[in-house]
């Protein structure tokens, strides 16, 4: 199994792929006033989608939720069907880098720890001709929330996305791409525990058991186990934010 392989056996079936809870997506979602009565959704990076079905219980639209991996889009469908939602809400596989929607398909473009992917400006450009004017873009972005982190904070994310920025910074692009900042907060820490980390976690310490003899595994293990250590010890330098804005 090559490193991709080994990452997604560790993430299969776990409730989010990245910090969220269902309380920071509603009130985000509050924070998108006007919209209309059943707005068009497309939701980037959607995962296994909680965030997708939340929005679905929210809202009377239809959904779209995209994501580059089979195995999230099987995910999200099955938990579509779960909740006898097939007539509103679509898991469609899909390129963020290269969605092919008419200019001014959706009134609400959503999307939860996956426009680092693309990199937050170059994502902002290329998804926000998709809104109709007037539309909204809400995002989580991985921000620096404090300056001068120590070095193995700053040499991790240097690695990991070096294009991070801190909230004014990744403010300041919203508007030179055109956008009215609406609103932004920063995720509660539960907010990757709950879902994300502490499931990882039980994941770990059952694959570690299982992948002893596997040093390939054992690697991809570690680098998971790094990251979620550095949380555990440095959560006051960065965070996710949610950022909502307004486009034409
Ligand atoms: N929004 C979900 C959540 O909060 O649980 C998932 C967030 S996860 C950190 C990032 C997601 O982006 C993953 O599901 C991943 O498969 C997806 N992704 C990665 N590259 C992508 C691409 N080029 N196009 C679409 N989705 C992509």
């Amino acid at each position: 199994m090559d490193e991709m392989q080994l990452f997604l056996e560790i993430h299969q079936n776990m409730p989010r792929q990245g910090p969220g809870n269902t309380a920071s997506t509603l009130k985000a979602l509050k924070l998108c006033a006007g919209l209309p009565s059943a707005p068009r959704v497309l939701d980037v990076g959607c995962g296994p989608g909680m965030q997708t079905m939340d929005l679905a219980q929210a809202l009377d639209g239809p959904i779209t939720g995209v994501d580059f991996f089979t195995q999230y889009v099987e995910e999200l469908q099955k938990n579509i069907e779960k909740e006898g939602m097939a007539d509103r809400v679509t898991a469609m596989q899909g390129d963020m880098e290269a969605l092919f929607f008419p200019p001014a398909s959706f009134d609400l473009i959503w999307s939860e720890g996956a426009i680092y992917i693309m990199g937050f400006e170059k994502g902002i450009h290329s998804w926000s001709p998709l809104l109709a004017p007037g539309g909204y873009l809400a995002v989580t972005e991985a921000t620096w929330l404090k300056s001068e982190p120590p070095a193995r904070v700053k040499q991790f994310w240097d690695e990991g996305y070096p294009l991070m920025k801190n909230i004014e910074g990744n403010l300041d692009i919203i508007q030179a791409c055109g956008g009215e900042i609406i609103g932004h907060f920063v995720l509660p820490e539960s907010a990757w525990w709950d879902h994300y980390y502490g499931p990882l976690e039980k994941r770990l310490e059952i694959l570690e058991e299982k992948w002893a003899d596997n040093p390939a595994g054992q690697e991809v293990l570690a680098m998971e186990r790094t990251e979620i250590d550095l949380f555990k010890n440095y959560s006051d330098y960065y965070g996710y934010v949610f950022y909502v804005a307004r486009f034409g």
